[in-house]
């Protein structure tokens, strides 16, 4: 076996046409990591056959054997949760210190999936006309296509696959071109804990050529989806129009409000984690912070005193706080967008350039003055980009937090119960924190934006219930 092929019909294999291609990292991209099959179409239909194959039975299982699997899977993959991290770290760039932290946490997905085996599967009620049964239950959709970003490499695809399979469907996983090793390592658990052959397929490669082609295959019935809204939409227009389901995790532009009555210690290195950590390459990062008058200045300087102290540099440092951006491509366009927000008028208080390495590190960066119809303001920049606004009254904070296209998170700082209160209301997203910042999610709730920033039911928690499984109502008479 050569650890770079694809996982299809419980066997390891490389592509149909042989094709590979060499992976490498963002802080050494000299280096290559590895030789990984470059699939094609012909993969992904070999891929869905075994999967269509391996349904039925899969299917017919109960569901606490299923969840078996899962708890299995989850102990092999704690096993190498170390060699696991330092394969993330290497291969996109996230500090060693988080790639253990989201091991951990695709590990507690499998578990609390393994959980929901046991769960209820429907509603029993009485008919109108006449005292019988009549009830609800849920049913596996069929064939799952799981199609992930490079950015949570371990934990998105495991929070999509773990509840399809305890649902009873099997899938087709199709990781980031960045990030195959990863994904192939989650694959390797499920293999080592002897899931039944075509039960979960893992074919690496480009979005253009097998993601695209999953998307087209007559027998997947539902797609799940996190990525650029670019290309989730298309994947959206092209899967609807072929009667497929489909449920999508996009982008954010995520607002952290800062009170004057907030603990401003407390919100400034909130403010640091979830603008710069992962070096902002998070859905959920803080992109736009705003902070009342009277506390405006002293945020300012704990902030930026916060971000001078930062560790910047080597991801595979434990000590480091932020990495290099995934690839040359992001990368230009962060300093692009770096340079458009000084163009467009803005004050660079921290950061603002690439640092010296070879590496492709941002100097986290921290912008002041800027317009709220600038680009800074409305766009998501996929890296340590954030900038500082000023407001006076909670109604001015909410009305420009929500003046975006996204959804996806919010937070607010404050010690005042009726400023939370409203904030909970009236922010638009569909993740709110208070007094935490805008990054981080539980394993067992759920998970997802609202407005541009998803489409479909959400994912993790009991709400993944709804996407993976169809709805049946059943009526028994005596
Ligand atoms: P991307 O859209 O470029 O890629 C996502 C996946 O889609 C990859 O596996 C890619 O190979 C595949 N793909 C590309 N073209 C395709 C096509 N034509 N057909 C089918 N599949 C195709 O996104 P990315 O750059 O890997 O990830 C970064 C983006 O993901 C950011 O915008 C970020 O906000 C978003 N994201 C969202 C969430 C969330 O839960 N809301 C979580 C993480 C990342």
């Amino acid at each position: 076996m050569n650890p770079g092929d694809n996982y299809i019909a419980g066997r390891w294999q490389p592509s149909w046409s042989g094709a590979t291609y060499e992976n490498v990292g963002p802080m050494r991209p000299a280096e290559a990591l590895g030789i990984f099959a470059d699939s094609a179409q012909e993969d992904a239909a070999a891929a869905v056959e075994a999967a269509a194959r391996a349904f039925p039975g899969w299917a017919a299982l109960p569901a606490a054997t299923r969840g078996g699997f899962l708890a299995s899977a989850a102990a092999h993959l704690a096993e190498r949760a170390e060699a696991v991290a330092r394969d993330m770290t290497e291969e996109m760039g996230k500090p060693l210190r988080e790639s253990r932290g989201e091991v951990r946490r695709a590990v507690q997905i499998l578990e609390f999936f393994a959980g929901e085996a046991y769960r209820p599967v429907g509603e029993l009620f009485e008919q109108a006309a006449n005292g019988g049964q009549v009830s609800t239950r849920r049913r596996p959709v069929g064939v799952a296509a799981l199609i992930t970003p490079w950015n949570f490499p371990c934990a998105i695809p495991t929070w999509k696959l773990a509840p399809a399979l305890v649902y009873g469907n099997t899938v087709v996983l199709k990781p980031a071109l960045e990030s195959p090793a990863t994904a192939l390592h989650v694959a390797r658990a499920f293999d080592d804990a002897g899931l039944p052959d075509g039960v979960l397929n893992v074919l690496t490669g480009r979005g253009a050529t097998v993601g695209a082609a999953l998307v087209r295959e007559v027998r997947v019935g539902a797609i799940s989806f996190t990525g650029s809204v670019e290309t989730g939409t298309r994947v959206r227009d092209e899967a609807t129009s072929l009667g497929k389901r489909v449920q999508l995790e996009l982008g954010g532009q995520n607002p952290l409000i800062v009170m004057a009555d907030a603990d401003l210690e407390r919100a400034a290195e909130a403010a640091y984690a979830g603008a710069y950590f992962a070096a902002g390459q998070k859905c959920t990062a803080t992109r736009r912070i705003y902070v009342q008058s009277e506390a405006y200045d002293a945020f300012r300087a704990l902030l930026v005193r916060r971000m001078a102290s930062g560790r910047v540099g080597d991801p595979l440092d434990p000590s480091v706080e932020v990495g290099p951006i995934v690839n040359e491509t992001q990368l230009a366009d962060v300093l692009a967008a770096i340079e458009r927000g000084k163009a467009e008028g803005a004050t660079v208080l921290a950061g603002g350039h690439r640092l010296e390495s070879d590496g492709l590190l941002v100097a986290p960066t921290l912008f002041e003055g800027v317009r709220d119809d600038a680009f800074l303001s409305c766009e998501e920049v996929f890296g340590p980009v954030a900038s500082l606004y000023r407001f006076k009254s909670l109604d001015e904070a909410l009305a420009r937090a929500n003046a975006v296209r996204f959804g996806l998170s919010a937070a607010i700082f404050t010690t005042n119960l009726a400023t939370a209160t409203r904030f909970l209301a009236e922010a638009q997203a569909g993740l709110l924190h208070v007094n935490s910042q805008t990054a981080g999610a539980d394993v067992h709730v759920p998970f997802g934006g609202i407005k541009g920033s998803g489409f479909g039911p959400h994912e993790q928690g009991r709400a993944a219930l709804e996407f993976y499984t169809d709805l049946v109502t059943t009526y028994v008479d005596p």
